[in-house]
């Protein structure tokens, strides 16, 4: 364990990554919608990817939330705004893991639908909007302990998370969740 932690821990090229990463997120505008936030995201991730080890982009789908096309996700309904983000400018992170861990949180508050509904396991009262491409329908995931549920509130626990991809906008627009 203990190799596993000296090994992730931040070298010389991540600290600049995240000092990088950092001065990227100053550089926001006060008005930028979280489509331009997101965008700024790309044109940073871009540069720097080859920083990364790439089994913790794989193990955290750092690719499969950052390529992809704004216009058809629902960016605009995020709550991530340059303010929010401005309050990690004094961040300190130790680990590779964590940073990479950070990048996901934000990239799935920039593109994946929040909404107020209830886990039926754990009682949080926000889930995130996913879409089952096998059943071609949204389903709910609880970002507290994971539990997936239907939109009526059934649990599909033997859900192979394999199907599940992030819900485009007009998806949820047909299941009228925005
Ligand atoms: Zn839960």
């Amino acid at each position: 364990m203990e190799n596993i932690l000296n090994k992730l821990m931040m070298n010389k090229l991540l600290r600049k990554t995240w000092n990088e990463f950092q001065y990227m997120i100053s550089q926001i505008e006060d008005q930028a919608t979280p489509q331009q936030i997101f965008e700024s995201f790309q044109n940073w991730y871009k540069k720097n990817k080859k920083n990364f080890s790439p089994s913790l982009l794989k193990i955290y789908r750092i690719e499969e939330l950052i390529n992809i096309d704004p216009k058809k996700y629902p960016l605009a309904h995020s709550q991530c705004t340059p303010q929010t983000l401005r309050r990690f400018l004094h961040l300190e992170l130790s680990h590779e893991d964590s940073f990479v861990m950070f990048l996901r949180d934000q990239l799935w508050e920039l593109v994946v639908l929040t909404i107020d509904a209830e886990c039926h396991r754990c009682g949080t009262l926000e889930m995130s909007a996913l879409f089952d491409v096998e059943a071609q329908q949204v389903v709910l995931e609880c970002l507290q302990c994971g539990e997936l549920q239907t939109l009526k509130g059934n649990s599909c626990k033997c859900l192979n998370p394999k199907i599940l991809r992030l819900a485009q906008k007009k998806y949820l627009e047909i299941f009228g969740l925005i």
